[in-house]
Formats: C-alpha cells, sequence, structure tokens
C-alpha cells in the first residue's frame, strides 16, 4: 500500500506546484487526467466548431472562499482578435487563464466560448479548442517528434515537419544527432529555453486551436532567438482568437484591446492610443518600461562601444 500511495502522493504535489503557473496545462492534463477537480455535467455534450468568440461575464472566483481574487471581470474577444492583459504580479492574470482552461470553476459570472458556457459542455472538448504556449514548457524523455506531435496524436511525419518550419524549429533539429528522432527532456538533450518555447509554439501549431493563450516569458532570450518567437508567434496568432498575459512593449502595442487588472478588477481598457491620451496606470506604466528599455539599450551600447 506504501508503494502505491507514495508516488500518488508525489503526483499531487506535482500537480499542485505545476498549478501555481501556466507551465504547459496541457501536458500536465495528459499525464494526471486521475487528479481532475472539475466534472463534466452530467450528459455534457462537446463544445460545437465555431469561429472562436470569447466572453467573460462578471467572472468571481476565489482560490479559498475567504479570499477572492476576481472581483466581477467582463471581456470580450471578438474572433481572431487579440487581448492583452498587464498589470501588477498578483492582479490575477495567470487566474484568468487558468478558469478559461477550465482549472477551476468561476463562482459567479460565465465564460463563453462561441456563446456555449464552458461548464455546460465537456472538458475534454474545451481544452481541444484552446492552445497554451506557456513560458516554460515541459519536454518529456521523448524524441523531439513525439514532443512536437504532442499536440495533435496522430500527427504524420509531414506535419510534424510543417509545423517545425513555420514555429522556426525546423533547421535546429536537423543539426541534433538524430534529427526528429533525438531523445531531448531531462534524461535526453537539454534544450535552451528557446528552443522548448519553439517546440511549443510547433505542439500548438499542429493542435490548431481556435483560441490561443500566449504566457509571455518575463525572462529575457538573446534578441535573435526572441524575434524569431516573435515572428512565430505572431504568425500563429494572425486571424485566431488571442488573450496573451502580456510582457513585453511590442506585443501589447499590436493588441485590438489592453485590460490592465489591478487586484482582480479592470483598472482601465482600450487600445494603446486610447490608454496613453487617458494618462492613467497604462500611461504611467508604458513610461516606467520605455525608460527602462532605453537604460538597457544604453547600457549595451555603452558596453559595445567600450
Ligand atoms: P498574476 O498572474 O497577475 O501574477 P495570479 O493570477 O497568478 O496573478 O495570482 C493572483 C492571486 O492569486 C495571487 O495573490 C496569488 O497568490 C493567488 N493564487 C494563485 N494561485 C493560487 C492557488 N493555487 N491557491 C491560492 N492562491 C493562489
Amino acid at each position: 500500500l506504501i508503494q502505491l500511495y507514495l508516488p500518488l502522493n508525489f503526483l499531487g504535489f506535482v500537480y499542485r506546484e505545476m498549478k501555481q503557473g501556466l507551465i504547459d496545462m496541457e501536458a500536465m492534463f495528459g499525464l494526471l487526467k486521475q487528479e481532475r477537480e472539475i466534472a463534466d455535467a452530467p450528459g455534457a455534450q462537446p463544445l460545437k466548431p465555431g469561429p472562436g468568440a470569447l466572453v467573460f461575464e462578471d467572472v468571481r472566483f476565489g482560490y479559498r472562499p475567504d479570499r477572492v481574487i476576481l472581483k466581477g471581470v467582463s471581456l470580450t474577444v471578438p474572433p481572431g482578435k487579440t487581448l492583452a492583459i498587464v498589470g501588477p504580479t498578483g492582479a490575477g492574470k495567470s487566474t484568468i487563464s487558468r478558469l478559461l482552461f477550465r482549472f477551476y470553476d468561476a463562482t459567479g459570472g460565465r465564460i463563453l466560448i462561441d456563446g456555449e458556457d464552458i461548464r455546460s459542455v465537456t472538458q475534454d472538448s474545451v481544452r481541444a479548442a484552446i492552445g497554451v504556449v506557456p513560458q516554460d514548457t515541459v519536454l518529456f524523455n521523448d524524441t523531439i517528434a513525439y514532443n512536437i506531435a504532442y499536440g495533435r496524436p496522430g500527427a504524420t511525419e509531414a506535419e510534424i515537419e510543417q509545423a517545425a518550419r513555420l514555429a522556426q524549429v525546423h533547421d535546429f533539429v536537423l543539426k541534433l544527432p538524430d534529427g526528429y528522432k533525438t531523445r531531448v527532456g531531462e534524461r535526453g538533450l537539454k534544450l535552451s529555453g528557446g528552443e522548448k518555447q519553439r517546440v511549443a509554439i510547433a505542439r500548438t501549431i499542429l493542435k490548431n486551436p481556435r483560441i490561443l493563450i500566449l504566457d509571455e516569458a518575463t525572462s529575457a532570450l538573446d534578441t535573435r532567438t526572441e524575434q524569431e518567437i516573435q515572428t512565430a508567434l505572431r504568425d500563429i496568432s494572425r486571424n485566431r482568437t488571442t488573450l496573451v498575459i502580456a510582457h513585453r512593449l511590442s506585443t501589447v502595442v499590436e493588441a485590438d484591446e489592453i485590460i490592465v487588472l489591478q487586484d482582480g478588477q479592470i483598472a482601465e481598457r482600450g487600445s494603446h492610443g486610447a490608454l496613453i491620451a487617458a494618462d492613467g496606470l497604462y500611461a504611467d506604466m508604458w513610461r516606467r518600461q520605455s525608460e527602462a528599455v532605453a537604460m538597457a539599450e544604453a547600457a549595451a551600447a555603452a558596453q559595445e562601444a567600450a
């Protein structure tokens, strides 16, 4: 009994740890199906096909009853559009994406995908409709082909390669000792943060979800990698409903709408131009970030000159 108990308990621990972030929720659900807390409603049907309209209606949520985290969040992302969520750490940004992926159910309000309440349809169909590119991708101890194909089990070699090309990771794979058959992960070849992120992008391209969640990396990658990743992300989010937990000025500026979340509430919303003109919280964040970027660039230039 002890032998059985220990590993299960360990999985529970891993699961709780991973829930803290947006760390590869999809991979985790494949591994830990038995750990689900949320059950399908009796007779739940799969989500019907649709263009990917996303609506949050007065969504309220707390991890514990005594501490409310989201205090009535309403937002709409029309099909194909991009919404960027910005705000201080702890504001509830990741919580929004965890609710959308149905890690938890909202305690008040509703989340609708193409008009259907996500609580009334099967979880599997909700998760199939959503692709997540997390900050930190977990690779399985398997081949790079397997890791990419995870986005769509049963994908052909040609499809895997095509996705890898679009994610700008194909050339990298060809240089590996065994190409697509190279084993990666903890017990195989370790990939850099940028390489792992491109694998995650390839997975998502294969999955072809109607809604995309991007959790941008806070840590800086080198500039070239960064640009390649940005290009790949822009490609997959084009014409696809996208929710970005944004840390980079460039993504925020390009979003169709920006929401400033503060203490579980939407403090400001609008386009970049409108929010700058409003000269509130967002304008303040923008000024501070622009200054930080300018300072970093000046320091880099000085170092190069020396
Ligand atoms: P953000 O993404 O804006 O940094 P989060 O959505 O991760 O913020 O967290 C919002 C708040 O919820 C924080 O105060 C955080 O401590 C709390 N929180 C996050 N995950 C959990 C959890 N699993 N259990 C309890 N509280 C949590």
